[in-house]
């Protein structure tokens, strides 16, 4: 006779199978077991064909990145434990000493920084490319570029790059592509198929799509996430072999709610871009606002490229910055960020709850490029789930703090 504390621990009952429910369970492991020796020697953790260790996935991870990489339109998906971990991995697995990769000059700003420090410190050196010049990309692409990151809209910028031209450039130079694909979630258009101009080619696009999960596939502002996405094989082995010698895990806590929130991320995306273009519209007409950054509005820049890609009648995030006028002092504009009620400031988005941050643009770009010559302050609004009209009446409100 075993003791209690065995029993409990070794307990013979096995639950019946085939429980089928809207939701799939919650698996939680870093051991898994093997039936014998024999099964643990053959186990394979590269293709999802068993399990071996937590780290390598479990039922939960499993279906979390077969979703996403049909989310994507890609075929295989890695889960890392945050958006900025995917863009490391995709660097650490596809970059060595004495390479170099290019960087748009309005990449999300933390992927620059990880330019500046590791990767320098390693011997990777970058460049940062002007996203709305094909030529400049083309120009500065070397013998020695093993990588291009593809981002639109710009980070807090919300410039639209010509993604498909520049995919197609480095598809010539041979030069592997990486998009950051969290704005467009996967939703607005599809990362490997960019095409050119208005048409749509099968496997014009990026070679890896990464995302932040974080943000629109979460929905909740409660979830650090990232996933890194292929359709080539090869690709996707390079990757995930990088990924087992880092021991990036995600926990299944975190992949159940994600997974919990998919079903409604066509919803919940649809909303939040029907809610930003109607507070966009509407700071576009107010005296305060030089000038309205939301891809899906005439007169933004890059607005004929989003169109191209995304379609007249496409998709966008609800995200959007706006440019006050110069004559706003920067504690004046923080005066309007303070006096906003629902609009919380925070980082990140893609969550329920309206966010705000102001921003310096002019200490965020290169000079060199010098694209941005704005002055004034530059506000980025993440649009929640609330209701517009109480949204809208939280900005007029705010607004009078500018006086
Ligand atoms: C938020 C974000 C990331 C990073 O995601 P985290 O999960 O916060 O690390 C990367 N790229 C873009 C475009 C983002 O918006």
């Amino acid at each position: 006779m075993s003791q209690p504390i065995t029993d409990l621990i070794h307990h013979p009952y096995v639950a019946p199978g085939a429980f089928a429910a809207p939701q799939p369970g919650v698996f939680k492991a870093s051991t898994v077991f093997f039936a014998n020796t024999a099964a643990m020697r053959s186990r394979d953790w590269k293709h999802k064909q068993g399990y071996t260790y937590g780290l390598h996935g479990t039922p939960t991870t499993f279906m979390l990145e077969e979703r996403i990489a049909t989310l994507e339109g890609g075929s295989q998906c890695i889960l890392v434990p945050s958006g900025l971990a995917a863009i490391a991995n995709v660097n650490m697995a596809l970059l060595k000493s004495g390479d170099e990769v290019l960087l748009p000059d309005n990449v999300y700003g933390p992927s620059k920084a990880l330019a500046d420090g590791e990767l320098k410190n390693w011997g990777i050196t970058h460049q940062c490319y002007d996203a709305m010049n094909p030529a400049d990309l083309e120009a500065r692409i070397g013998p020695r570029t093993r990588l291009v990151w593809l981002e639109a809209p710009g980070s807090v910028t919300m410039e639209f790059a010509p993604l498909a031209q520049l995919a197609a450039i480095c598809r010539e130079r041979e030069v592997p592509s990486a998009l950051d694909n969290t704005w467009g979630a996967g939703l607005a258009f599809n990362g490997f198929d960019l095409g050119k101009g208005e048409r749509r080619v099968a496997g014009s696009g990026a070679d890896v799509v990464v995302q932040a999960l974080t943000k629109y596939p979460s929905g909740g502002g409660d979830v650090l996430m990232g996933s890194i996405v292929t359709r080539d094989e090869r690709l996707h082995q390079q990757l995930k072999l990088t990924h087992m010698r880092l021991g990036w895990g995600v926990g299944a806590n975190d992949a159940e709610a994600v997974l919990r929130a998919l079903p409604s991320l066509v919803l919940r995306y649809r909303a939040q871009d029907a809610a930003a273009r109607a507070l966009s519209g509407w700071l576009r007409g107010r005296a305060e606002i030089a000038q309205l950054l939301h891809p899906a509005f005439q007169g933004s820049p890059g607005h004929e490229h989003w169109r191209a890609l995304c379609g007249a009648d496409g998709l966008a995030a609800g995200l959007f910055s706006v440019m006050f006028h110069e004559r706003y002092s920067t504690a004046q504009v923080d005066a309007f960020c303070d006096a906003l009620k629902l609009f919380k400031l925070g980082y990140s988005w893609g969550g329920p709850v309206s966010l705000v941050v102001p921003y310096d643009v002019a200490s965020m770009r290169s000079a060199e490029l010098g694209c941005w010559k704005h002055l004034g302050v530059l506000v980025r609004f993440s649009v929640g789930l609330e209701a517009v009209q109480d949204l809208l009446a939280d900005l007029e409100q705010a607004l009078a703090a500018l006086r």
